[in-house]
C-alpha cells in the first residue's frame, strides 16, 4: 500500500471546552433557521477534514471513526478527488444526463460493471442517494418480474423516502408518525448469530437454519409466485452491523434464484472496500442480481447506483429511469478519481489491516469488560455489542455514555442498532496506524470507565 499523503497535521488536539465559543455561536444561529427534525451527532460545527481527522471552527482537531457515515473512505479531501472535482467543475457543473449526455456517467457505468460481483452483462443507472438507488432497484424488479411483493428482514435500513421508511424496520427515529407507508412490503426474519439462540442441543443455529426461517415465513405468508424482489444488506448498517451466520445469504439468494425472485443486495454502506472487499457480498460468493451503492461511491460526493442483470434493467422502457441531477458530472469525476484511489492505495487490503488490529485489542477487552457482549463486523466495518453485565440485555445507556465520553476525548465514535446498543467503528480508509491506534486507546479507556461505573 502506498501512503496517502494528508493535508492536515493528524492529530488529537484539544484547544477548547466542547462546545468552543465558535461552535456555540453556529448552534444558536442554527436553532434559529434549521428544522429541529435534523440532529448532528456533535455538538461542533467543522471547518477542515483529511484523513483520519475533523477539525472543527474552534481548532479543535477529532480522530474520525465514523467517515460522514461510511462515505469518505478514501478521505474527506483527498487530493486526486479535490483535483478531480476542481477540473469538471470549471468546465460544466450540470446538463442533466437526460438532456446533454457526458463521458463521466458512462465510465462510472463501465468501473461499476467491473467491480460489482459477478462477469455477466451489467447495465447501471446512476442516482443522487442511497434510498434514491433503492427505491429504483425496487421499481426494475417490479417491472421486470411484474410482480409486488418485496421482502426486506428484520433489523434492516433502507432509507428515509416513503418507499424506503416501509423497507426499514426501525420505527423510532425513522419511522414513528410518518406513515401511512408503501403497501407490499413483507419482513423476514433475519440471522443475527448474537441473538439466535441455540438449538436444543446446544449448538449455535447456523445460516441454513436462519434461511430456512426465513424462507418459510416468505413461502407461507406472501408466496414465492407474488415475490418480485428480495432486499437484503450483506452486512446490515444501521440495525446493529449484524453479519449472518455463513451459510445464510447464500441459501436465500439460491431460493431466490429458484424462484425468479430478484436478489437485491443493498450495499450502500458496505460497499466499496469498506469491508475488505469491493463488495460484502463477495465474502460468501453471492452474486446479486442487483446492487445498490452510495455512500462510500465517491470520495464524498453525493452519487447513488443500480447496478445489474442487464435483462433487468433493460426490460424498463426509455424514459422509466432517471432524475435531473442523477449522476451529476462532478459527482461522476470525484466517484472516477475514488476508485482509482481505493485501488492505488489498496484499500482493500487496508480494511483487512484495520480489522485485524481492531479486532484483536477489543477482544482482548471484552475478555476483561463484562459489558462487551459481541465485537463483529468485516473489514472497517466493525461493532461493539454492548450489554447489561453477564448477559444479553441490550445496554443503550452504557453505548451513549461511552460514544459521548470518546467525544469528549477527542474521537469521534458513531453508534447504531435496533436496541441503540451498538458502538460501530466506520474509520476512513486511509487512517494510519498511528491514529487508529491512539484512538483505540481512547475507546478502551472509554469502555472500561463506562463498565465500571455501570
Ligand atoms: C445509508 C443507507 C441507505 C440510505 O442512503 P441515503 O444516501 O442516506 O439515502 C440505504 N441503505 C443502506 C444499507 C444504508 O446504509
Amino acid at each position: 500500500m502506498s501512503t496517502p499523503a494528508y493535508r492536515l497535521p493528524q492529530e488529537r488536539r484539544i484547544v477548547t471546552e466542547f462546545p468552543g465559543p465558535r461552535s456555540a455561536a453556529l448552534a444558536q444561529r442554527r436553532k434559529a433557521v434549521v428544522g429541529a427534525g435534523v440532529a448532528s451527532t456533535l455538538p461542533l460545527y467543522v471547518a477542515d477534514a483529511d484523513g483520519g481527522v475533523i477539525v472543527d471552527v474552534d481548532g479543535n482537531s477529532l480522530i474520525d471513526l465514523g467517515a460522514g457515515i461510511a462515505v469518505t473512505s478514501v478521505g474527506a479531501s483527498n487530493p486526486a478527488v479535490v483535483a478531480a472535482v476542481q477540473d469538471q467543475v470549471a468546465h460544466f457543473t450540470h446538463t442533466c444526463f437526460m438532456i446533454a449526455p457526458y463521458e463521466g456517467y458512462i465510465e462510472v457505468a463501465e468501473k461499476l460493471a467491473e467491480l460489482t460481483p459477478g462477469d455477466h452483462d451489467k447495465r447501471s443507472v446512476l442516482f443522487n442517494s442511497g434510498a434514491e438507488a433503492v427505491e429504483n432497484a425496487v421499481k426494475i424488479a417490479r417491472y421486470a418480474t411484474g410482480r409486488d411483493a418485496v421482502i426486506v428482514f428484520d433489523h434492516a435500513y433502507h432509507g428515509r423516502t416513503n418507499l424506503t421508511m416501509a423497507l426499514t424496520a426501525k420505527s423510532m427515529p425513522y419511522k414513528s408518525g410518518f406513515g401511512p407507508f408503501a403497501p407490499e412490503i413483507y419482513r423476514a426474519p433475519m440471522s443475527y448469530p448474537f441473538r439466535d439462540g441455540l438449538n436444543a442441543d446446544g449448538s449455535a443455529v447456523t445460516g441454513a437454519q436462519a434461511a430456512a426461517r426465513a424462507i418459510s415465513v416468505i413461502e407461507k405468508q406472501v408466496g414465492a409466485d407474488n415475490v418480485a424482489a428480495i432486499l437484503i444488506e450483506p452486512v446490515q448498517g444501521e440495525g446493529g452491523f449484524i453479519v449472518p451466520a455463513e451459510g445464510f445469504l447464500p441459501a436465500i439468494d439460491a431460493w431466490a434464484k429458484a424462484n425468479g425472485v430478484v436478489f437485491i443486495a443493498d450495499e450502500v454502506q458496505s460497499g466499496f472496500a469498506r469491508t475488505g472487499a469491493w463488495f460484502a457480498s463477495e465474502h460468501e460468493g453471492i452474486v446479486p442480481d442487483l446492487v445498490t451503492m452510495a455512500k462510500g461511491i465517491a470520495g464524498g460526493m453525493p452519487l447513488a447506483a443500480v447496478t445489474g442483470r442487464a435483462d433487468l434493467i433493460d426490460a424498463v422502457h426509455p424514459g422509466g429511469l432517471g432524475g435531473t441531477y442523477g449522476g451529476n458530472p462532478v459527482a461522476c469525476a470525484a466517484a472516477v478519481a475514488a476508485i482509482e484511489q481505493m485501488t492505488t492505495l489498496d484499500l482493500n487490503g487496508r480494511a483487512r489491516a484495520i480489522e485485524a488490529t481492531v479486532v484483536a485489542r477489543l477482544t482482548a477487552l471484552a475478555k476483561n469488560v463484562d459489558i462487551i457482549g459481541d465485537v463483529r463486523g468485516r473489514g472497517a466495518m466493525l461493532a461493539i455489542e454492548l450489554v447489561l453485565p453477564g448477559g444479553r440485555e441490550p445496554n443503550p445507556d452504557a453505548t451513549k455514555a461511552i460514544a459521548a465520553a470518546a467525544l469528549n476525548a477527542g474521537v469521534v465514535i458513531l453508534t447504531c442498532g435496533t436496541y441503540g446498543n451498538v458502538i460501530r467503528l466506520l474509520p476512513p480508509l486511509v487512517i494510519s496506524d498511528e491514529l487508529l491506534d491512539e484512538a483505540l486507546t481512547v475507546l478502551e479507556d472509554t469502555i472500561r470507565t463506562v463498565a465500571q461505573e455501570n
